[in-house]
């Protein structure tokens, strides 16, 4: 297939001296490539995914092998431009597990997708899902433990109760495998001591098996909201307009008469969430309060 664009995910922990000084660096080279998304960086390391005509996504490689040597890369395509905007931030860590003294150095038991899909076949593992749960709800390997985490700066508590026995294999795995490299680091000190991690997360599994123990879509930071485990921009899939979760509840807007999807938790919340955007969502429930205080007038 011909897509017109190009997104690549990438992330590499390293020591970066001045944040701010990369930071104005990959903002100018960025914009002169005209490419979108969203970068962090921090003195741990760099975290983004991009998008762009191919050329561009290329020469934007190219960039990164200047300024921060080798970086693994996920690709895929898409037909629309997944990212509106672009964006390069500072932040304290590049995955916010909450302890930027996690610094993963090397290799720390990676299993590539074959080893990983190798590994699922076996009886004495477990394996465990680091996302959080609105990634989870849409697509998970099979049989993984969700944790139920509300943001990944929960994972060290869930580990501390999770009952998992301390000898037992566990396979961790999260969207690009940036959140496994601290999570795995978090779950040996607290004295795990088989804790494998697949490298390249779920998306680059899917360059290798699109058929393989995945059951489900991946959830993703962008427009796509969702890849399917072809890679493909989910077609079932949409932000809700209401939470920001992923939706698939087609709706008429209350407000408009729009087409919209939202998503189910708010769909079951309230009437005003049975619109097409929060604008419409207030101006619904505002009508239904001037209805409320014209019948209570006209009871009194
Ligand atoms: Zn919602
Ligand atoms: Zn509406």
């Amino acid at each position: 297939m011909n897509e017109p664009y190009a997104i690549t995910a990438f992330y590499k922990f390293l020591r970066v001296d001045s944040p701010e000084a990369l930071q104005r660096t990959l903002e100018k080279r960025g914009k002169d490539l005209g490419i979108r998304g969203l970068i962090l960086v921090a003195h741990e390391g760099i975290n983004g995914t991009v998008s762009g005509s191919p050329e561009a996504i290329a020469a934007w490689k190219e960039i990164l092998q200047e300024t921060v040597g080798a970086v693994e890369y996920k690709d895929s395509v898409a037909a629309e431009n997944p990212c509106k905007r672009f964006f390069v931030k500072v932040r304290e860590e590049i995955v916010g597990l909450g302890d930027p003294t996690v610094f993963p150095s090397g290799p720390n038991n990676h299993l590539t997708p074959q080893e990983w899909h190798d590994m699922m076949q076996r009886d004495d593992v477990v394996v465990l899902d680091t996302r959080n749960t609105y990634e989870t709800e849409i697509g998970k390997f099979k049989d993984a433990i969700d944790p139920k985490l509300e943001k990944f700066s929960d994972f060290g508590d869930y580990v501390k109760e999770c009952g998992i026995p301390k000898d037992t294999k566990v396979l961790m795995y999260c969207t690009g495998g940036i959140r496994c490299e601290k999570a795995s680091m978090e779950m040996q000190r607290q004295g795990y001591k088989n804790v494998y991690q697949l490298q390249g997360g779920i998306l680059q599994y899917f360059e290798e098996y699109p058929e393989g123990f995945f059951q489900g879509e991946c959830f993703v930071f962008d427009h796509r909201t969702a890849v399917d485990t072809h890679l493909q921009p989910s077609q079932k899939y949409h932000l809700c307009p209401h939470c920001g979760d992923p939706g698939d509840k087609h709706i008429t807007c209350k407000q408009c008469a729009a087409a919209a999807v939202i998503c189910v938790r708010c769909e079951q919340k309230s009437e005003h969430k049975k619109t097409c955007s929060k604008n419409c969502a207030h101006h619904h429930e505002l009508a239904a309060n001037r209805e409320q205080c014209k019948r209570q007038t006209a009871v009194q």
